[in-house]
């Protein structure tokens, strides 16, 4: 008799190849940048978290998710907390500003990926101090490198303004790069897309269907509301580089 159709994505064997593709990208950087080997951001949003669970026996530590409610649940699983005490999150969506407290509640965070405004910014470091943790809370900022109006993050001149306003205002915060959000459906014919290319100096490389297998979203009926909600955020680009502050 055949079973159910068995979840067949080898999470151990895509992660080693994905590992292989980022060290051979990065060992194609000019000689001039840093010798940076960048952190894999293993993104299992609509993924159990038995799929987390068994990238992290295969040595993935970093992971990321992109609704604060997705997160908060899987970081506070019980399995994923006796079996995956060292896992670090990384939030790589939008947050909203009403959403800081509960993200901020969720065990092991250990990265906001999407600083884009300074209200935000002052809102997060004021819910981790009340957390009073022992370090400070990593943050990147998020630039629209692509400039593109349907996507999150700040312009260029914007983001200045807000790096120093966290080196200076934000004490339990630490800056640790840029998130840009890089541009989806880039003609190829025109060259490899400018903001995917992790050979000019990436440190941080956020990967998810290919460790994981494709998502399934559930099939709503009906509404362009429901359609949107259960589709890919507009960030869904930006999942490449993060540059050295
Ligand atoms: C889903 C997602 C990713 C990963 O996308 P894949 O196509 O599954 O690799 C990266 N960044 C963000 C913000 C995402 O939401």
């Amino acid at each position: 008799m055949i079973g159910r159709a068995v979840m067949a994505v080898d999470v151990g064997l895509r992660l080693r190849a994905v590992t292989e593709n980022m060290k051979m990208a990065t060992s194609r950087r000019s000689a001039a940048l840093p010798d940076v080997t960048p952190r894999l951001v293993a993104v299992g949003k609509t993924k159990p978290a038995a799929l987390m669970i068994e990238a992290y026996c295969h040595g993935q530590r970093h992971f990321g998710e992109n609704y604060v409610q997705e997160l908060v649940e899987k970081a506070a699983d019980s399995q994923i907390l006796s079996v995956c005490p060292d896992i670090k999150w990384h939030f790589i969506g939008h947050l909203q500003k009403n959403n800081v407290n509960k993200l901020i509640g969720a065990p092991n965070l250990f990265m906001i990926e999407t600083i884009d405004s300074i209200k935000l910014a002052d809102k997060v470091n004021q819910s981790w101090q009340k957390k009073q943790a022992a370090q400070r809370l990593k943050v990147m900022v998020q630039v629209n490198t692509s400039e593109e109006d349907n996507k999150h993050g700040l312009s260029v001149e914007e983001t200045v303004d807000t790096v120093r306003h966290i080196l200076s205002n934000c004490p339990c915060l630490e800056f640790v790069g840029l998130m840009t959000i890089g541009r989806y459906g880039y003609d190829l014919s025109q060259g490899p897309n400018p903001d995917f290319q992790i050979e000019v100096g990436a440190t941080n490389v956020r990967v998810g269907s290919t460790i994981f297998g494709e998502r399934t979203y559930p099939n709503k009926t009906g509404t362009d509301e429901a359609s949107k909600e259960a589709g890919e955020p507009a960030e869904i680009a930006g999942r490449v580089t993060a540059k050295a502050p």
